[in-house]
């Protein structure tokens, strides 16, 4: 695994910034779902707990990062998929790593905490880690992120769909650079980001969640957005995907065009992988 994750620079429309490539740090465990799951593994292992248990969506990047690190640190992995039973590329790698599913509908999903119990009571070595890794371990893990920069950056972008990962970089950049400003970019609606935010770090500042770029809600896309990824990717030579990085990217040059944010050299983007979890949105895309 490549830790610390590499920083790149790039150009697209004559702007130069630069791109933390945690979508680098592995194939399969990528991105943010690394920095999530760090922390949650050492504390099975310290509670000698080898079975990972967990939950998502069909197409869920989290999911196929768990069956990966799974493998990989020698857990024995579950998850609990939800909706009725479907195949795809991403549960397809995660049989492949081993990765035990269970399909289960909408409505049982939603009670997680009862699932595991009800699943799970019996066995022992059973260690539940919530959808998308969320959490205080999770952010933990995503504090690292900024300890590994040691470049000045002042305006530092990143995608967010539980809030986790944005939570876990405004606490080590508060810090390390007072001066920087996170945008913030949620996915989808009404996340209440800033609330949640404020709960978790009470003197929290130099944050701005942008709420006009989920483009209608989680996987929601519209040709513009689309376009703007075909466009960016085929210039740059770096995949981003409709659900999470394409927006975060399409909302960084547009606040630049519309000069809601001051642009200078030192702009750097979060980029938190999910390229195969975009498998579920190709035919999407009119190629
Ligand atoms: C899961 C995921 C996110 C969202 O991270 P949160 O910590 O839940 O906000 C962002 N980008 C990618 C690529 C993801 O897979």
């Amino acid at each position: 695994m490549q830790i610390p994750s590499p920083i790149e620079e790039f150009q697209f429309n004559n702007l130069n910034f630069k791109v933390k490539r945690d979508d680098l740090i592995d194939p399969f465990i990528s991105g943010n779902k690394w920095r999530k799951l760090n922390y949650q593994l050492a504390e099975a292992t310290r509670l000698e707990k080898n079975h990972l248990v967990t939950f998502g969506g069909a197409f869920s990047n989290h999911l196929l990062a768990t069956a990966a690190a799974g493998a990989k640190f020698k857990f024995k992995t579950t998850a609990i998929v939800r909706g009725e039973k479907v195949d795809n590329e991403i549960l397809f790698f995660c049989a492949i790593f081993g990765m035990n599913l269970i399909f289960v509908d909408r409505t049982a999903y939603r009670d997680k905490e009862n699932l595991f119990e009800k699943l799970f009571s019996k066995d022992p070595n059973a260690y539940f880690i919530d959808e998308g890794g969320a959490g205080a371990l999770g952010q933990q893990g995503c504090e690292n992120i900024i300890h590994e920069i040691n470049l000045p950056i002042s305006n530092v972008f990143c995608a967010a769909g539980t809030g986790t990962t944005a939570i876990g970089i405004l606490k080590t950049l508060q810090s390390k650079y007072p001066e920087s400003i996170l945008h913030i970019i949620p996915v989808l609606k009404n996340l209440n980001l800033e609330t949640q935010i404020l709960n978790s770090i009470p003197d929290a500042k130099n944050f701005i969640v942008h709420e006009d770029y989920h483009f209608g809600g989680y996987a929601k896309t519209t040709p513009q957005l689309l376009n703007f990824i075909k466009k960016f990717t085929s210039t740059t030579g770096l995949i981003i995907d409709p659900i999470y990085t394409g927006k975060m990217f399409f909302a960084m040059f547009n606040l630049i065009e519309e000069q809601k944010v001051k642009y200078d050299e030192n702009f750097i983007a979060i980029h938190t992988g999910g390229a195969l979890g975009s498998l579920g949105m190709r035919n999407k895309f009119d190629f």
